[in-house]
């Protein structure tokens, strides 16, 4: 399956001139640049392209309001079409609140977790990571970054992947910065506990969760 392989800002550039209130978007696709002065949305919150610079914001229908909601939840987390519309119908089949269910299972994903661990500075990089099986799942190589993770896993690093640069890098990242409460880390032996599922106040992806509803409920 392919995936988009265009410059990443291009993306977040276009949330944030489709965004109503002015805010900037901020999909945090490349590790720390995106909190450094070079972030194109802090340089430039034009959308991509010559001909809309210096333009006025145009009016947005409810239908765009949904679809660039959509859109930005699936870059957000970098899945494609296909695969965000089978999240939602797995969310949908569960009782309780779709869009809630929906961003829990996006949470939920091995490439996610990893980012959110601190355990690599972008959900592309953590991606990477899992493909190159340098994680284990209570014991066990996982590879597949849509891996959903369920409380009481054990995710930790492989002890020759743990010496590598990168990891010596991140590991030192992620000692110093906090994952979310639904997720453990022990800084002695480098794991990970999945304590609980994530809450929708664990989840700070800054999408408005019900226009996606609406916009599969069409
Ligand atoms: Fe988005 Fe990061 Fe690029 Fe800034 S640096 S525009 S947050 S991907």
């Amino acid at each position: 399956m392919s995936r988009y392989i265009g410059p990443v800002c291009r993306l977040c550039r276009r949330e944030t001139a489709a965004s109503k209130t002015g805010e900037k978007i901020k999909l945090f696709l490349k590790g720390d640049r995106c909190l450094s002065k070079k972030c194109a949305v802090e340089r430039r919150g034009t959308a991509p392209g010559q001909k809309t610079q210096g333009k006025q914001r145009q009016k947005v229908s409810e239908y765009g309001r949904q679809l660039r909601e959509k859109q930005k939840m699936r870059r957000y987390y970098g899945v494609h079409e296909t695969q965000f519309e089978n999240y939602f119908r797995e969310a949908a089949r569960v009782p309780g609140q779709t869009g809630r269910t929906l961003m829990q299972l996006l949470e939920r994903r091995l490439d996610n977790v990893v980012y959110r661990l601190n355990l690599a500075a972008s959900r592309a990089q953590a991606r990477q990571l899992v493909t190159h099986r340098h994680f284990r799942i209570n014991g066990r190589i996982v590879n597949v970054p849509s891996y959903i993770v369920k409380p009481g896993d054990v995710i930790s690093i492989g002890e020759r992947s743990v010496k590598s640069d990168v990891f010596q890098s991140n590991l030192e990242v992620a000692k110093n910065r906090r994952a979310p409460d639904w997720l453990e880390f022990n800084d002695q032996d480098n794991s990970a506990k999945v304590v609980q599922l994530p809450a929708r106040e664990h989840i700070d992806t800054p999408v408005d969760e019900q226009l996606i509803v609406e916009f599969y409920s069409r």
